[in-house]
């Protein structure tokens, strides 16, 4: 049975060692690295993988790039399209490239960018900037996605609910709310980051 070490398996999937560290501990893949007894994921450099283990890095990887979806919907998109969001929101970006699709032809609507900022997801577009009813119909758009993906896990895509956190905010179900942890004084009670502003600036701070 074949093994190669961490390094080397992030080389040939083509990302660096840190992003398949927090690959492995996102999918729950932790335990499968061989390694000294008492050794430190985190650290480690003597970790070991199964080589056969790199198909399936390789199409969670495809999956996490959205490859299908920038195939399928190539009509909607700009080239290069920034889809900066974690798989569990696929479905909300193909409800936006559905959305677009559906808009007039003399709009030019593309999807430009997709990311996830304050634990929302935040849309950008391209389009004729000479049709006012586009930008209307686009601020309900971004409103409506902003809200939606409020609700659901942005790793998994299950329901979920914002995370309040001091080093990075981020929407998620209660099996993934670890990637946030810790979370802060306010943690549970803030739905959504943009309309609770005054609250959150009255929590304590220590
Ligand atoms: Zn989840």
């Amino acid at each position: 049975m074949a093994f190669i070490s961490l390094q080397e398996a992030a080389g040939r999937l083509g990302v660096s060692l840190s992003y398949l560290r927090d690959l492995l501990d996102r999918v729950d893949r932790i335990p499968t690295v061989l390694d000294a007894e008492g050794a430190d994921f985190w650290t480690s450099t003597t970790g070991v993988i199964h080589e056969r283990d790199l198909r399936t890095y390789e199409h969670m990887l495809r999956h996490r790039r959205f490859v299908r979806l920038r195939e399928r919907y190539a009509d909607v998109l700009v080239e290069d399209a920034v889809l900066a969001i974690r798989p569990g929101w696929k479905s909300i970006l193909e409800h936006v490239c559905d959305r677009i699709r559906w808009m007039p032809a003399q709009w030019s609507m593309r999807l430009r960018k997709a990311k996830e900022q304050s634990g929302y997801l935040v849309l950008g577009f391209e389009y004729d900037r000479d049709q006012p009813a586009a930008y209307n119909e686009l601020e309900r758009l971004r409103e409506e996605i902003r809200l939606m993906s409020l609700a659901v896990c942005e790793e998994c895509g299950r329901h979920g609910r914002f995370r309040y956190s001091p080093s990075r905010s981020l929407t998620l179900c209660d099996k993934h709310a670890r990637l946030a942890e810790p979370v802060l004084p306010g943690d549970g009670v803030i739905a959504d980051p943009a309309s609770d502003g005054a609250l959150l600036s009255e929590l304590p701070h220590d």
